[in-house]
C-alpha cells in the first residue's frame, strides 16, 4: 500500500482494494481509514452509501491541524487509507452485507490488534456497516469500553424483517457482550418504551452531558475505548445531512470535549456512520462529518505513538 505521507489522502480509496491486499498491506503501529458505503436497511431515508465518497472529496478542503487537539496529521506518517470494502449489490441485502461485513471480521481477525497496536476508523455507511469492526474488537478486546453516540437507542432486536438493521446495531453487538465489557450511551432522544426500559434496567443510557463526559474521564487510561459515531448524534440544525433527524441533539462542542478526554484515554478504534451527504444541498454535513473524522484520526494516531513511546 502506497503511504499518504501523514496527511488524510482520502483519493487513494477508489473501490481498488481487495480483502488479500489490504491484509497484506496492514502493518504495525498504524492508524487504517476504511469505508462501508452500504445504506441497504435504512428505513426512513437513503444516501449513506454515498457518506466514504464526499468525506474523501471534502477532506481536501480542511486543514490538516486541528487547534482542538494541537495536532497535525502532517506530523504522522502513520496514517493511512485502506479504501472502501468491496461491495457486490445483488440485491439480496442480507446476503451482500454479510459477504463485506464477513472482509472486515476477516481483516481484523487475521491479526492481534493489542500487539500489532493497528487502529481502525470505519466510515459509514448506515449503522450497520459498524457490526463487524465491533464485533471483532469485542472479541479482542475482553475489557471493552463501547461508547455508542446517537440519537437512537438501536436497541431494536431486528427491524422491518432486517436483523442486521441500522435500528438493531447495538442489539447485535450486545450478542457478542462478554462479563468484562461495558456499554456507555449518550445522545438518545429517541426508541420504543422498551428500549428505554432496557437501558434504564442496564443503566447504559446517561442524559446529561456532563455526566456522561464524568463517565468517560472515570475509565482507567489502559482501558480500551471503542467510540461508534452515528452522526444523528448531532442536532439536525447543524447537521441535516443525514438519514434519520431527531431534533435536540449535540453540538460538535460536545464532541470536542469528549476528543480532549479520549486523548489521554486507549481510543482503540472507532466508526463514523450515517452521512448522507445528498440530503444537505448545502455540503456543510460533508465538511462537519470530515472535521470529526480528522479529529479522530488525530486521537487514535496519538494513542499508537504514546502507546509505542511506553514499550
Ligand atoms: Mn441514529
Ligand atoms: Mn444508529
Amino acid at each position: 500500500m502506497s503511504s499518504n505521507g501523514g496527511t488524510v489522502n482520502f483519493e487513494h480509496g477508489e473501490f481498488c482494494y481487495e480483502f488479500a491486499k489490504w491484509a497484506q498491506d496492514i502493518t504495525e503501529n498504524s492508524v487504517y481509514l476504511w469505508g462501508f458505503g452500504f445504506d441497504g436497511t435504512a428505513c426512513f431515508r437513503k444516501g449513506a452509501r454515498l457518506g466514504p465518497i464526499s468525506l474523501r472529496k471534502v477532506s481536501y478542503g480542511i486543514e490538516s491541524y486541528s487547534p482542538y487537539l494541537d495536532s497535525d496529521l502532517e506530523d504522522y506518517s502513520n496514517v493511512f487509507d485502506l479504501g472502501d470494502v468491496p461491495f457486490s449489490d445483488t440485491g439480496n441485502c442480507e446476503k451482500d452485507f454479510l459477504k463485506s461485513s464477513e472482509a472486515i471480521e476477516n481483516t481484523l481477525m487475521s491479526q492481534k490488534l493489542n500487539e500489532s497496536k493497528n487502529r481502525f476508523l470505519l466510515i459509514g455507511g448506515e449503522h450497520s456497516v459498524s457490526y463487524a469492526q465491533i464485533k471483532s474488537y469485542l472479541k479482542q478486546f475482553p475489557d471493552m469500553v463501547l461508547l455508542h453516540l446517537d440519537a437512537h437507542a438501536d436497541l431494536r432486536d431486528g427491524y422491518e424483517g432486517h436483523h442486521y438493521s441500522h435500528a438493531s446495531i447495538m442489539r447485535r453487538c450486545l450478542d457478542h457482550f462478554e462479563d468484562g465489557h461495558h456499554l456507555i450511551q449518550y445522545g438518545i432522544r429517541s426508541g420504543t418504551k422498551e428500549e428505554y426500559e432496557w437501558m434504564k434496567e442496564h443503566g447504559t443510557l446517561k442524559t446529561i452531558r456532563s455526566s456522561f463526559l464524568e463517565s468517560v474521564e472515570s475509565i482507567p487510561s489502559d482501558r480500551p475505548i471503542y467510540l461508534t459515531l452515528d452522526l444523528d448524534y448531532f442536532d439536525p440544525g447543524i447537521f441535516p445531512g443525514t438519514g434519520t433527524p431527531e431534533p435536540g441533539g449535540e453540538d460538535f462542542n460536545s464532541f470536542i470535549s469528549l476528543m480532549k478526554i479520549l486523548q489521554n484515554k486507549k481510543l482503540v478504534g472507532a466508526d463514523v456512520v450515517e452521512l448522507s451527504p445528498e440530503l444537505d444541498s448545502s455540503g456543510n454535513s460533508s465538511v462537519f462529518a470530515s472535521k470529526v473524522v480528522r479529529e479522530l484520526l488525530l486521537v487514535l494516531a496519538g494513542e499508537v505513538e504514546g502507546d509505542v513511546n511506553n514499550d
